[in-house]
């Protein structure tokens, strides 16, 4: 075995990259980078009957966004047949394996009578010592396990699993139509591609033992095993749809950034004292399977979208400007093909970062600084675009008209001496402003909306209410 850490995320493309898997290629990448080593992408797709192209590329596509990039890969296993069948041969011709005969029919009866006799089923070595081929049979392979002793699972989360050899199967490692099959694959694979750690969920800690056994039949020296605890929802059942979304790509669409994905996936059984929010470099730095905990991790959507927020507010205002540019076509907010300033943007953002909590979230609030005009809030036109306030918005136009810069410190001075003029607090200019303005009673701070929104759209939304409330003044309704 190298010194340097070789590692592999290893999916089965029958779905798209979901939560549980993202995590477990997150702690393989970390384990790498952490490490400066090797980590491979292997698509293991030899179930032919549900994996498909469209899901290779969905969690090829996942693994991007997340910026989980690797460095040998993306091999295929259906691409490596030849390589599984020479190492078979060579279990055959050492005698580690054996042609098993028994066709699927005898199989299945042997089974069903084991399971009648309240027996667990397992092949009964019927063929282990058939020294000559049965006519007319196809034989598939089986590779031969130790039916004594233990065999040793020693995990860096874990610690030591003892496994009964008694409890193996001799099992199938190439079928009678000549393909091999996943625990003869992944150690193949293993095996060839020089893997030092294997790093994946606990549900295959079952498979482990079997494994061993066949990287001890290759004469290959056992790489570190590390199994990563389930994820369970918030009920303590095993993470699923019910839960609500638990494909990566889900997060994308609903406006997450990666990075807070990155960092919520890690907490699922990582952690670092009590700190909760870190760079990528310190996830690099500071990861370890010591601080990887054994119990089960529970997924919890607010903590998640509290991250998120946390990295959104935290986000340069220039890169949220070019990752909300979907979300705006999304949601009607802009057109397609519609140029936009991106300096003015990212001016917009700063002014509502503090309060999205996703991409989709920021993309709604930056609505009235980007379309054409605004509709009213009922409620807040009826309360604010009336008699009282018309004389206050009639001044602040031909005061504003006269500006000649359009600045905070200008937009205040102007205000300010219009509420002194009338005896008013700010407020009683501010909120029709606002809601002549962004159409509701919630905005930040009106100057820097005013200072962003820019003189003409500002002066033609002002002027639009005014003559609102001259068509429809209140009594007439
Ligand atoms: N292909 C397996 C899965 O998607 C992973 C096998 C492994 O990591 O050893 O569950």
């Amino acid at each position: 075995m190298t010194d340097t850490v070789r590692v592999r995320f290893a999916p089965s493309p029958t779905g798209f990259l979901h939560i549980g898997g993202a995590r477990t290629a997150l702690f393989n990448w970390l384990y790498a980078r952490h490490h400066s080593g090797t980590f491979i992408l292997r698509i293991e797709d030899t179930d032919r009957s549900r994996s498909t192209d469209e899901y290779i590329d969905a969690i090829i596509g996942g693994m991007k966004w997340l910026g989980l990039d690797w460095d040998e890969g993306p091999f295929r296993q259906t691409d490596r047949f030849d390589v599984y069948r020479d190492y078979v041969k060579k279990l055959v011709d050492e005698g580690k394996a054996y042609y098993c005969y028994c066709s699927s029919e005898e199989l299945e009866a042997r089974r069903q009578e084991a399971l009648n006799q309240g027996k667990t089923p397992k092949y009964d070595g019927r063929c282990r010592k058939l020294r000559e081929p049965v006519p007319g049979r196809t034989p598939a392979v089986r590779f031969r396990m130790p039916q004594e002793g233990y065999t040793v699972v020693d995990d860096m989360i874990k610690g030591k699993v003892e496994f009964e050899n008694v409890q193996l199967d001799d099992l199938i490692i190439l079928r009678s139509d000549g393909t091999p099959t996943y625990n003869l694959t992944v150690v193949v694979d293993d095996v060839d591609m020089k893997i030092t750690h294997v790093i994946r969920g606990d549900d295959h800690l079952n498979n482990t033992p079997k494994q061993i056994q066949l990287y001890q039949a290759f004469g290959y020296p056992l790489p570190r095993f590390a199994h990563l605890p389930m994820i369970l929802g918030a009920d303590k059942t095993r993470l699923s749809k019910r839960h609500g979304a638990t494909s990566v790509m889900a997060y994308y669409e609903m406006g997450y950034l990666p990075d807070a994905l990155i960092n919520y996936l890690v907490r699922l059984g990582w952690s670092y004292g009590d700190q909760e929010v870190f760079t990528r470099e310190e996830l690099v730095r500071y990861f370890s399977f010591e601080n990887v905990g054994k119990a089960a991790a529970v997924f919890n959507p607010e903590k998640l979208l509290w991250l998120n927020q946390q990295y959104i507010m935290a986000s340069a205002p220039e890169r949220l400007a070019e990752l909300v540019v979907p979300f705006l076509l999304r949601e009607n907010v802009i057109a397609e093909g519609q140029p936009v300033d991106m300096d003015w943007l990212a001016r917009a953002i700063k002014t509502l970062q503090e309060r999205a909590k996703t991409l989709a979230d920021l993309a709604r609030s930056l609505r009235y600084y980007l379309v054409e005009d605004v509709g009213y809030d009922a409620k807040a036109k009826d309360k604010f675009l009336n008699e009282k306030s018309l004389p206050l918005l009639k001044d602040l136009k031909a005061d504003l008209e006269a500006l000649s810069g359009f600045t905070h410190q200008e937009l205040e001075r102007v205000f300010r001496a219009i509420v002194e003029k009338h005896g008013v607090k700010l407020g009683a200019l501010a909120q029709p402003v606002r809601v002549a303005v962004t159409g509701g009673t919630e905005s930040p701070g009106i100057f820097e909306v005013l200072d962003v929104m820019g003189k003409e759209k500002t002066m033609k939304r002002i002027g639009k209410a005014i003559a609102a409330i001259g068509e429809n003044p209140p009594g007439k309704e």
